[in-house]
């Protein structure tokens, strides 16, 4: 592994590869439904500039962002690829933001598609290019959150001209509970989603795509997958079935150096609020990582790392810059300054960090510290920041 530069002591490392191949894995899961990327907030922290390429090279072809923003961050990576904004348009800059860079709206409410009518509807002379008139629709299925509610539904079933001139490419909505299967709330959405399809494609003439499973989703069945699915998370190696062991590969590894190793012996205490009393001679290792790289503080007492199959608990308040390791049961020639230290690896998921922090991998990704030295893996050259 070619060192990586800067002056921190964690190694943020994201295997490119790793990323390919998940994508495949769910890529064969849709089949013959098609997959598309969510890459929304710095494809969830881990460098969309890495990972557009990579995935463009798996064969990925439809890639979703939630700002206009991140979308011409996108676009200034690949030409032709259909970018999907999921937070739509708010204004007219905004909508012509979107034919500028050729960018697809998602639009959740009436307010949206009205300012998405008026300026397709205009002639883009001065342009100079052929306007991209299509938009999606966002259906709230259940979520309360983006999408078309259901009375604006109605106002689009009594009035279908409200849509009627539009190009419509896709349809879609948003699963609620799909990481847990037995849930009712998915078979709920599914058939809301199902009636919607069939009514409005009796109302009005137009050949959409229809869009509902997110990661979790896929693995709902075939009859969640409709013409394209949306997953993120998975991608990036979070379990999509937190109930059974993953099928996806691990993408993330944190690394990081030992600083220090104090010798302690019983009734000592360790980092602020004196919470954790030792209660037997041991050795106490401080490393470099913390709250402000992202390292849930509310994993204080509950987060584990590793020093190769050494299972090393977090002991203590974890700090902003630092927290603390248990290293007692670690033989001193695999656990001295210097030693490294798998804050997530092979050992210790995304996942399991994140159960451990009372939170979700989604959360541990999206929050990976700045200050970390970065490299990503595979395909080509091994790149770093
Ligand atoms: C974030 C998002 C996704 C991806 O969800 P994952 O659970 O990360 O796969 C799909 N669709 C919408 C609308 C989203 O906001």
């Amino acid at each position: 592994m070619p060192q990586s530069q800067g002056t921190s002591n964690a190694n943020l490392l994201i295997d490119l590869k790793s990323i390919e191949a998940n994508w495949s894995i769910l890529k064969e899961l849709n089949a013959p439904s098609s997959t598309a990327a969510v890459v929304k907030s710095d494809a969830y922290g881990l460098g969309v500039n890495k990972i557009i390429p990579t995935l463009i090279s798996a064969g990925c072809k439809t890639f979703f962002v939630a700002t206009i923003e991140e979308a011409i961050v996108v676009r200034r990576l690949i030409a032709e690829n259909k970018i999907l904004v999921l937070f739509g348009i708010n204004t007219f800059e905004e909508a012509s933001t979107c034919i500028e860079y050729n960018l697809t709206p998602v639009l959740n409410h009436l307010g949206q598609l009205e300012i998405w009518k008026k300026i397709v509807s205009k002639d883009d002379k001065g342009i100079g290019r052929p306007t991209p008139k299509e938009a999606w629709l966002h259906l709230d299925t259940g979520m309360t959150r983006l999408g078309f509610p259901n009375e604006e539904l109605e106002a689009i079933k009594t009035n279908p001209e409200l849509i009627n001139n539009l190009n419509i490419g896709g349809v879609m909505s948003h699963l609620v509970c799909s990481e847990n299967v037995n849930n009712p709330i998915n078979a709920a959405q599914l058939s809301r989603f199902t009636k919607i399809k069939l009514w409005l494609e009796s109302y009005i003439k137009f050949n959409a795509m229809w869009s509902l499973a997110n990661s979790s989703g896929v693995f709902l069945g075939p009859a969640y997958h409709f013409d394209i699915t949306r997953p993120g998370a998975a991608l990036y190696g979070i379990n999509p079935q937190p109930e059974k062991k993953s099928i996806m590969n691990e993408v993330v590894r944190l690394q990081a150096k030992i600083l220090q190793v104090q010798r302690v012996d019983t009734n000592q205490t360790v980092g602020y609020g004196a919470t954790y009393k030792v209660k037997k001679p041991g050795r106490i290792a401080t490393i470099g990582v913390g709250y402000a790289d992202g390292y849930m503080r509310a994993g204080s007492g509950f987060a584990q790392a590793y020093i190769g199959d050494f299972r090393i608990p977090v002991v203590g308040r974890i700090s902003m810059d630092l927290i603390t390791l248990d290293i007692s049961a670690v033989p001193e020639r695999y656990s001295h300054v210097g030693s490294i230290v798998d804050l997530i690896g092979p050992n210790y998921s995304v996942d399991s960090l994140a159960k451990d922090s009372g939170t979700i991998g989604y959360e541990i990704l999206t929050s990976l510290g700045k200050r970390y030295n970065r490299t990503w893996e595979g395909i080509g050259n091994t790149v770093k920041n």
